[in-house]
């Protein structure tokens, strides 16, 4: 059990990292990105304390928002991407793979399915359905997999090639 002293002192500490990090502009509270001279030199690295700005961060007991803005995270992960691009798509195709990944990437085909995005979007670009079914037809089938055409295995092969024609 911790004793008063040390919860005062606690509690004084995480006060002046507040006081520190937070600036009242215009009676609005603002928070100090710790990467916006980094990646935004010629912006204020003052941006409003909000969630609209800041990530949630449960571990940060001070205010409960992450040391740097939203913008700065996306860029900051932008970059990571770019730089490690190589291992950021194998990162993608394992995550894909992977049980969790498989189940969103379901998901998010349900989701579209439901909103007839996928459909209405194919609809409106005939163009674009019919060089998408010709370049697929020409290019991602297998001679193989045509030859054993017969087979109950090759058919499952061409509904997920061709998932289109199920809609
Ligand atoms: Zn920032």
């Amino acid at each position: 059990m911790a004793s008063a002293k040390l919860l005062a002192t606690i509690e004084r500490k995480r006060q002046e990292k507040f006081d520190k990090e937070h600036k009242m502009i215009d009676g609005v509270d603002h928070k100090f990105c710790n990467k916006h001279h980094i990646f935004f030199p010629e912006e204020s690295p003052w941006i409003i304390a909000t969630e609209e700005y800041f990530y949630h961060n449960d571990k940060n007991k001070t205010d409960g928002l992450h040391p740097e803005c939203k913008k700065c995270g996306s860029k900051k992960a932008y970059i990571n991407i770019v730089e490690n691009y190589d291992r950021f798509k194998e990162d993608l195709k394992t995550y894909r793979q992977s049980e969790k990944g498989r189940k969103q990437e379901k998901e998010k085909h349900i989701r579209l399915k439901e909103k007839g995005t996928r459909k209405n979007w194919w609809q409106s670009h005939p163009d674009k359905l019919k060089v998408y079914n010709e370049k697929h037809r020409n290019h991602d089938i297998l001679e193989s997999e045509w030859k054993a055409n017969q087979n109950i295995l090759t058919l499952n092969v061409l509904i997920v090639v061709f998932p289109l024609k199920n809609i």
